[in-house]
């Protein structure tokens, strides 16, 4: 531990945001990095508690303490060792973790938490510009082939273990470009795709092949992948959105978050919103655009605060977010277990550039013009009743349906499950209740021999830490399919 009362001597401080006047102008990451010694003395703030929750907080296992000790020393090659040896992307943590370690932090039992989320990503981006990130040449291959089947972040922290133990990697990718929900998902103003492209440079020249505009089960034969590899990683993410099926559906100007923030982070990359790969059927053939309208987003999560700042940057003329759960009382955290109480209750960077926010809330209809446009939503306010706690059940409060105005609505509601069509339905593998592919934490391995499953695919709608952690684990255990046994670590080695 470098500083016993660094904890005494400094309060937590988050590095100053850009300005909310500057940043609604552009889609550039909203947060900096730390000026001067900032770093080093929120660093020091570290107790190394002897026994460190935060290991166990975060599902990487990060080493925490070891790490924070090493950049109160200012030792960037030690730091960016100890985090790299549990998190293979911390650029994507560092800036979009909702960071559950600093929930576990123990210094946050009477004073704000240490800020690991920041150092994290303090460590990485020191280790870019040091160059101490480089593409390991020197990997002893197996002769053994692995597909990964999909380039999100579990896909790609599957793809890079699997590497690392020497197995030869293919990623194949429906998209025209690799990142799964980090690229066209995450807005620019949270991730900079430059963050994503520096990586992916990394992880091909140390030897992983990308197949783009590659849909597996579509235009690309499962049956020549299963024969042309030793193992298959389903890492494909959960797709269908929840919809919101009440009268008025179909107007014209009702839209599905991920159809909109995909078009803005296909605009912001340069690429033509609207142009149709030819395998995909279901694209939009019109552009989605908030500005001069007066905007709905539907759901309270990170979707809908990333559909807020976007229409925020489009010109809006007023953003409105409803949530269907009540706001739970400020002292009252156990009213809804994690990770929903933060994900609604969470000011995020885009609430702070303007957004009307409304809690207990549901959407009885969609009223169109003559021309069939959407112009005003119908509403009306719940009541909801608690059981041991927790909200159990709603009513509609009498006397609260109202209607407001509305040009603009994005359905924000979160995911069902993965797509069922295509490649689950060639490859016939089990599904649990939820219609998930089935596998077990422990095990990743699918109903059907030499494939394994990870990330949201396999776990539902998540977070991106969730999926790095999963396409680890399951690495280990293709690796072990693979070899007999495994020379990659678990995280169980670390907690
Ligand atoms: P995905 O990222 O969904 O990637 C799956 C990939 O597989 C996609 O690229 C898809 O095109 C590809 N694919 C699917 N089927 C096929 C096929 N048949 N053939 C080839 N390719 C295929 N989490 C956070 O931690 N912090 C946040 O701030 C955050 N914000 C979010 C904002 C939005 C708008 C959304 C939608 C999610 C957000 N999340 C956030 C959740 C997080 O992005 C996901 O949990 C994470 O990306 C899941 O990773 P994954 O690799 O399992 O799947």
């Amino acid at each position: 531990m470098g500083k016993i009362t660094g904890f005494l001597e400094h309060t937590r401080e988050l590095p100053e945001k850009r300005s909310v006047a500057e940043r609604v102008k552009d889609y550039k990451e909203f947060n900096n990095l730390y000026k001067g010694n900032k770093l080093v003395d929120q660093a020091s703030r570290c107790m190394d508690c002897g026994v460190p929750f935060c290991h166990n907080g975060c599902p990487l296992g990060n080493l925490i303490p070891e790490f924070n000790d090493a950049v109160y020393r200012e030792d960037w090659k030690e730091a960016f060792d100890i985090l790299s040896s549990t998190n293979n992307f911390p650029e994507f943590t560092g800036r979009i973790c909702p960071a559950p370690c600093e929930s576990a932090c123990v210094l946050g039992i009477n004073q704000p938490p240490i800020v690991i989320e920041e150092i994290e990503k303090h460590i990485i981006e020191k280790a870019f510009e040091l160059g101490l990130v480089k593409p390991r040449t020197s990997i002893v291959r197996t002769g053994k082939k692995v597909a990964v089947i999909g380039s999100g972040p579990a896909g790609l922290a599957a793809a890079t273990q699997l590497n690392n133990a020497g197995h030869q990697v293919t990623i194949y990718e429906r998209d025209d470009a690799p990142g799964g929900l980090l690229r066209y998902g995450i807005p620019d103003f949270k991730l900079e795709k430059n963050v994503i492209d520096r990586r992916l440079a990394v992880l091909e020249q140390e030897g992983v092949t990308f197949k783009l505009n590659a849909n597996v089960g579509v235009n690309v034969k499962l049956n020549d992948i299963l024969r042309e590899n030793n193992a298959v990683v389903l890492a494909g993410g959960s797709t269908v959105p929840r919809d919101l099926p009440v009268h008025g559906r179909s107007l014209k100007g009702i839209y599905f978050a991920m159809e909109f923030l995909k078009q803005q982070n296909k605009r912001v990359a340069g690429k033509d919103p609207l142009a149709k790969p030819e395998i995909e059927s279901n694209i939009l053939s019109e552009e989605i655009l908030a500005t001069g309208k007066n905007v709905i987003v539907i759901g309270g999560g990170d979707t809908g605060s990333d559909c807020v700042g976007t229409s925020n940057r489009h010109g809006a003329k007023s953003i409105t977010q409803f949530e269907l759960m009540p706001v739970p009382p400020k002292d009252r955290t156990e009213f809804m277990p994690w990770p929903t109480y933060p994900m609604i209750l969470k000011t995020t960077s885009s609430h702070e550039e303007g957004a009307e926010r409304h809690w207990a809330i549901a959407t009885k209809e969609f009223i169109g013009d003559e021309n069939g446009n959407l112009k005003a939503i119908r509403v009306v306010d719940l009541e909801w009743k608690s059981e041991n706690g927790r909200p159990s059940q709603f009513l509609e409060v009498k006397g609260s349906e109202r209607e407001l105005p509305c040009e603009l609505a994005l359905l924000a509601m979160g995911f069902l499950h993965p797509l069922q069509t295509g490649l689950i339905d060639e490859l016939g593998v089990d599904l649990d209740e939820r219609g998930n592919i089935k596998a077990s934490e422990k095990a990743y391995a699918t109903s059907i021999p030499k494939i394994y499953a990870c990330g949201d695919m396999r776990r539902g709608q998540s977070l991106v830490v969730w999926a790095i952690s999963e396409g680890r684990e399951c690495a280990r255990k293709v690796d072990e399919f693979l070899m007999g046994h495994s020379v990659l670590e678990s995280k169980d080695a670390n907690v």
